[in-house]
Formats: C-alpha cells, structure tokens, sequence
C-alpha cells in the first residue's frame, strides 16, 4: 500500500553519461513505492526504444503547443532536442503518495526546483573524470562532435553539484542504489514529511498503520 501522505519528488541529475540513468533504472525495479515519468523528447528514437516506454517521441510543433499549454513540469533543451517532464502524471503520483523519480538534466533540474521547492535533489558524480571520459566515448550513441562537447563540458557541470542536497558516487551499481534508497528514507522520515504524519496517527488511533 503506497504511503498516505505526500510522495516524495526526487530529482536525480549529473553530468552527460555519468550513469545516473542506470542507477534509476536499477531502484525502480526494486522500489514498487518509486514511480517515474516518461519524458517526451523531439529527438529520434534509438535502435530498441519504445514510444511510450523510453520516451515520449514526439514532433518540434507538438512540443511547442506542450509548452504553451502548460502541460510541460519541466523543460530544456538538451543539445538539439527538447525535453520535458509532463505535469499532470507526476502531480497525480505525489498526491497519491508515490515518491516520483525525474531523470533530467540539470536546467530541468533548475526549473524543478524553483517551482516545487520540497523537492529532493540528488547530484551523481563519476569516481574520477577518466571514468567519466571513458563513459562519454564509450557509450558510442554521439557524433565524434557531440562527445568532443560533452568532454569539455564536463567539468562546469560537476561544480553544478555543489548546489544539490545530496551527492552520489556512480562506481558501483548496487552501493549506488542503496545510497539513493537510503536518501529516499531519510528524507521521508523527516518529521516535516512523513515522519510527523506518522506520529500525529499514533497520537489519534494510538497505533500505527502498515508502514515501511
Ligand atoms: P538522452 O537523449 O541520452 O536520452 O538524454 C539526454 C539528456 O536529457 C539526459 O541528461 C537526460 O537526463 C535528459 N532528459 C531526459 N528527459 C528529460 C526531461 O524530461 N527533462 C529534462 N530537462 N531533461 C531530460
């Protein structure tokens, strides 16, 4: 049973290539309290991704109408493409107490953070920036151009985590899901979060519903 307060919106972001796609991935299997949303994106299809599952693929024009709309949470533009998060989705899952993962880049990521200010904002980091680089021209999805950009870009969006609640280091999968599970039950364990919640239902029933 998802909890009856609030969820939780977690926003987890980092550098091109870091992995942080992974570790979400990895958590949501695991996690049947943790929803995510699916993006639409003007960029094509990959080999292998689905409309709906992976994105959302959708033209520049119906983009713009999301926008204009104000269908769109979020939005950026990540290199030539757009992205966004749509808002009715994740507004209804956090309202059903759902804690909600975002995957996004860090100027969604800004946005985020200005228009739902309890949000929880997680930063991951490579161990070292060889590791980096070597994801970066590893993952053999980007023009020689693309992944020239992503390099030298690198290191500015890395200070950008100075500015995140939390860091995570992408070196080990499994240490890094445990780490973004335990932030996810720190931060609802607040008392301003569900941990007041569940004190006030012990105060009134003089006992607790299931809980996790
Ligand atoms: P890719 O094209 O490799 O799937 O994603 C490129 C970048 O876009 C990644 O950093 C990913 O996190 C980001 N991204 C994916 N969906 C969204 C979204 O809805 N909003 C924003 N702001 N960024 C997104």
């Amino acid at each position: 049973m998802p909890p009856k307060v609030k969820g939780l919106l977690i926003v987890v972001t980092g550098p091109s290539a870091v992995g942080k796609g992974t570790i979400c991935d990895a958590l949501r299997q695991e996690a049947p309290d943790v929803k995510w949303s699916v993006s639409c994106t003007t960029r094509s299809a990959r080999p292998g991704e689905v409309h709906g599952r992976e994105y959302f693929f959708i033209s520049h024009e119906e983009f713009q109408r999301r926008i204009g709309a104000g269908e769109l949470l979020e939005w950026a533009q990540v290199y030539q493409n757009f992205y966004g998060t749509p808002r009715q989705y994740v507004d209804e899952m956090i309202d059903a107490g759902y804690n909600m993962i975002l995957d996004i880049d860090m100027q969604g990521a800004r946005r985020v953070r200005e228009m739902y200010p309890g949000s929880v904002f997680v930063f991951v980091i490579p161990p070292s920036m060889e590791a980096l680089r070597q994801r970066i021209v590893g993952r053999g999805t980007e023009t020689d151009e693309a992944v020239q950009i992503r390099l030298q870009q690198a290191p500015k969006w890395i200070e950008e985590g100075l500015q995140y609640d939390y860091v995570i280091i992408n070196d080990d999968l499994s240490s890094a899901v445990r780490h973004l599970r335990s932030i996810i039950q720190a931060e609802k364990s607040r008392t301003t979060r569900q941990g007041g919640a569940l004190i006030r239902q012990l105060l009134e029933k003089g006992e607790l519903d299931s809980h996790d």
